[in-house]
């Protein structure tokens, strides 16, 4: 009798292992062979061995890591099928960031997709995801609550516009996190006819130049630090959440502090955080686009991992699915989305001590 996915799909302590293949999935520390799934922190870590990922996420991985990215770096297009050990792999789009992909295998008569972080809203920075069809999926399921539903992305940016035309005298500070969101929001801004320089703290310059040369169109991006105080007044100023407190906000004339991220759907998580204009633009599927992606993808079996398993995992029971979590660690640390709490409190430091200084 053919070996079940669960036979051959284990949970170590590394990660999940292919043992087939011989290869980890997003290991959270160094092994031989790593499959990555994206650039994000918590996914693809420095020191492996060998490496197989898109192009994209290689890309990323040497931007951030330079000679540690990895001994061996092998680039693999979506929809290139390997063989890898006794496994049949490749990569679709998972639409999370660019370069993002979900990692199918195909053995002994069974497909198991890893979906890695995903979203299912087009996004000008990256593939749209494309749901596989398998026996077994192994979703993400940051968002997997009910609660959690996104509005549409342009009507977040309208309403960043709208505050910038209301108040033409402060400037806007947009925390975002350097891969991905930045680069999203900037082409977000550009599709809806901003066509005005953005400003970026210097650590989100160097993801930037990467997208760029990708074939990602930013537009004009100027450090922070380009123009006089007073020039900053009604300009849109990106930076990375936990750099907000740094001085160079101070700087800024009366500060009004954005945030871009899934979780700014809790508005008191919001008003705890210190964010004034919360907008709601994430880069993981929501609740609908969970249960969606589930049921497309057709498999009778489903996995849950890193997020709010629970719920979800009731849920496909409800709807027939097998269901299961799966207790995967070393997620969610230096993700984008999970990182929130943390960011959150130094947002919060930042407007107290631009408030303290009179905002002028
Ligand atoms: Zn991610």
């Amino acid at each position: 009798m053919s070996p079940r996915p669960e036979q051959w799909l284990q949970v170590r302590p590394q990660g999940l292992y292919c043992e087939p293949g011989g290869f980890y999935i997003d290991p959270s520390r160094p092994v031989d062979r790593a499959v990555i799934s994206h650039g994000h922190g918590d996914h693809a870590r420095p020191g492996h061995q060998r490496v197989l990922a898109t192009a994209g996420t290689l890309a990323i991985m040497k931007t951030r890591f330079g000679e540690d990215a990895g001994g061996s770096l092998q680039a693999l297009a979506y929809g290139e099928h390997l063989a890898v050990g006794e496994v049949e792999l490749w990569l679709a789009p998972a639409g999370h960031v660019l370069g993002s992909a979900q990692i199918v295998m195909q053995h002994a008569g069974k497909r198991v997709v890893v979906s890695g972080d995903y979203k299912r809203r087009p996004d000008p920075t990256c593939a749209l995801f494309e749901p596989v069809p398998c026996d077994v999926f192994i979703t993400e399921a940051t968002f997997g609550l009910p609660v959690f539903r996104h509005p549409h992305d342009a009507d977040e940016i309208d309403r960043l516009l709208a505050s910038l035309r209301v108040f033409p005298e402060r400037a806007h500070v947009v925390g975002v996190y350097a891969l991905g969101k930045c680069q999203r929001v900037i082409a977000l801004l550009r599709r809806a006819g901003y066509d005005a320089p953005i400003f970026i703290h210097g650590a989100l310059a160097e993801m930037c130049e990467l997208y760029r040369a990708e074939g990602v169109e930013l537009g004009t991006l100027l450090p922070a630090t380009a123009a006089a105080k007073a020039a900053m007044a009604g300009q849109i100023v990106l930076a990375p959440p936990a750099a907000i407190a740094d001085r160079w906000a101070r700087r800024l004339p009366d500060p009004l502090v954005a945030m871009a991220s899934g979780w700014m759907r809790v508005r008191a998580r919001a008003r705890q955080g210190g964010v004034e204009l919360p907008l709601v633009i994430s880069d993981h599927a929501d609740w609908d686009g969970l249960c969606a992606t589930i049921a497309a993808t057709g498999a009778g079996e489903i996995w849950v991992t890193h997020g709010q398993e629970d719920a979800l995992v009731h849920w496909c029971t409800t709807q027939g699915f097998a269901a299961r979590p799966l207790t995967l660690v070393g997620y969610g640390d230096e993700d984008e989305e999970t990182a929130l709490p943390a960011a959150q409190e130094t947002i919060q430091v930042a407007a107290k001590s631009a408030a303290q200084e009179g905002g002028a």
